[in-house]
């Protein structure tokens, strides 16, 4: 048995589906599932992306096969909710992009657990939870920014700029020598330290005005898009959906 959550299904042949699971024990698993297309199929609710849960898996030769689900949650509201849907599958796919085989993804498991329930908790912020999550997501692979002290001189007080390019939050004298830097009201640099260092449980339970948010999709946009080799396929339609 794992613990894990169906990430991406593609049918194969008439009656079968290869899912994409990223677990907390083995990691990022690609996984047959034999006749989960037909109706009879107690397993066809199970086969979907976003379905959390418990997976009896039979490994073969050079696959494994699901046997068996016990859903701990399908999230079917969300697959009926726009815009959060396409939220859903762009995190899906970062997920995906990160997860590697063989390795413990409780973490990035758990953050998205958490902010799938944030997405249908219609009080918080769609475009807060989509930045909250790509840096979250940064902090579980250990390639974060640094955050809590300028990134040039190492003074923890009055950061007021972010350069992506330095990987980091600057102060006000170092903030020049960083063409790319972008300035951060106080209450951005805290909303993006918040991000990082909160406990995980409490990681949406802040809020931030509308010039805030801008300075955030500014700042970890530019970041992502540096971090990432490519651009999510399912950024494209979030974007297109959202406007962003
Ligand atoms: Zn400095």
């Amino acid at each position: 048995m794992v613990t894990g959550m169906v990430l991406s299904a593609m049918p194969v042949g008439d009656y079968d589906k290869r899912l994409t699971l990223l677990t907390k024990e083995r990691g990022k698993l690609t996984v047959f599932a034999k006749g989960v297309r037909r109706p009879s199929s107690h397993l066809m609710a199970a086969a979907t992306p976003f379905v959390f849960g418990s997976f009896q898996l039979n490994e073969g030769r050079s696959i494994y096969h699901l046997q068996y689900a016990s859903v701990r949650s399908y999230f079917t509201e969300l697959a009926r909710a726009q815009p959060e849907i396409y939220y859903g599958f762009y995190f899906l796919e970062l997920a995906d992009y990160y997860g590697q085989e063989n390795a413990d993804e409780g973490g990035m498991l758990n953050l998205l657990y958490l902010t799938l329930r944030a997405l249908m908790n219609p009080k918080i912020d769609n475009r807060l939870i989509r930045r909250a999550f790509e840096l979250r997501a940064l902090v579980v692979q250990g390639e974060y920014p640094q955050a809590d002290a300028c990134v040039l001189c190492g003074v923890k007080e009055g950061l007021e700029a972010f350069s992506w390019k330095k990987h980091g939050m600057l102060c006000k004298s170092c903030a020049p020598s960083a063409p790319d830097a972008r300035h951060l009201d106080a209450a951005a640099v805290y909303a993006m330290q918040y991000i990082i260092f909160a406990p995980l449980q409490k990681l949406y339970a802040f809020a931030v005005k509308p010039a805030i948010q801008a300075q955030l999709d500014t700042a970890v946009g530019e970041l992502m898009n540096w971090t990432l080799d490519r651009k999510m396929k399912s950024q494209e339609m979030l974007d297109v959906m959202t406007g962003g």
